[in-house]
């Protein structure tokens, strides 16, 4: 889809994408902080944004939107709007940066199974109105509750001091997410998180994805070793959909120009074997 200087154009799309994660991740930490702070943000639409928030107030143009846009560009909701994927990544950076040894990550099999169950006790949490499953899975709730029972109190000393089990709750969850997206990115993404794995099911099929030139391909595994969500098979050359997040970190490392974001599915020309 993109010629000459690919890399940097990919690079530039990476770019691109950290800063508006990061642009947004603000709004959405303003937002959460002015419940402690008592500051007034005007940044209610990061929340009229969120698709559990969107589930529960039936707005349906805007949960349309988010399905259109996921079918045809993936799932950008998860590259760039969820707050909590944003704080995933952060702490996948630092996890990867401290590790005394260099961290890569490396492909797992979906696990579909328990994406399937998360996303139907999310359901049927929705269904019988049950406030705390859907509360504990939604994971705009918990970017919430990690800033207010968490951050905030430990930013100001204590001074914007909290309910005990809101402190509770929220150093839970920031140590689950930490510890988790520390060692494996994108883990939580894409096997327990409702959103995700409902955001999957429309992305395995989206029109523009992530597609690798097996002609370019050297099988160097730099790609894979930058995949946060660990969805590039080096042995089928296949990269799941379903699973990525549209980071671009896997075109941004190709030192061979062999993935590409395409509408196109790539047919190997020359075998990988010569017999
Ligand atoms: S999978 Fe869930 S937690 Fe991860 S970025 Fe998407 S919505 Fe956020
Ligand atoms: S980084 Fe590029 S050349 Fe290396 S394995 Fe991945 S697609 Fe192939
Ligand atoms: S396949 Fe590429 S774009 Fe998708 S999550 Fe992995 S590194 Fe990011």
């Amino acid at each position: 889809m993109l010629n000459g200087g690919k890399e940097q154009m990919y690079i530039l799309a990476k770019n691109t994408r950290v800063a508006v994660s990061i642009g947004l991740g603000a709004v959405a930490f303003m937002a959460a902080a002015s419940a402690t702070t008592g500051i007034a943000v005007n940044a209610g639409w990061i929340c009229r944004i969120q698709i559990v928030s969107l589930i529960l107030s039936a707005g349906i143009p805007m949960l349309a939107a988010w399905g259109i846009v996921t079918y045809v560009f993936g799932r950008i909701y998860c590259s760039s709007v969820c707050p909590l994927g944003t704080m995933m990544d952060a702490a996948s950076c630092i996890g990867r940066r401290t590790a005394r040894r260099r961290r890569y990550f490396h492909y797992r099999h979906p696990n579909s199974r328990m994406r399937a169950i998360f996303l139907i006790i999310m359901g049927g949490g929705i269904v019988i109105g049950n406030t705390i499953i859907v509360t504990l899975l939604d994971p705009f709730f918990d970017f919430n509750a990690i800033i207010e029972g968490a951050v905030m109190p430990a930013c100001t000393l204590g001074a914007a001091a909290t309910g005990a089990a809101t402190a509770v709750e929220g150093v839970i969850i920031l140590l689950i997410v930490a510890i988790s997206a520390g060692r494996d990115g994108r883990l939580l993404c894409n096997t327990v998180c409702p959103v995700g794995n409902a955001l999957g099911l429309i992305s395995r099929h989206s029109i523009m994805r992530m597609d690798i030139n097996t002609d370019l391909c050297t099988g160097c595994l730099k790609c894979v070793e930058v995949c946060k969500s660990s969805c590039i098979d080096p042995s089928s050359h296949t990269i799941d959909s379903s699973r990525c997040v549209m980071c671009m970190n896997c075109a941004a490392a190709c030192p061979n120009k062999a993935i590409t974001y395409t509408s196109t599915r790539h047919r190997l020309q020359k075998p990988l074997m010569a017999t």
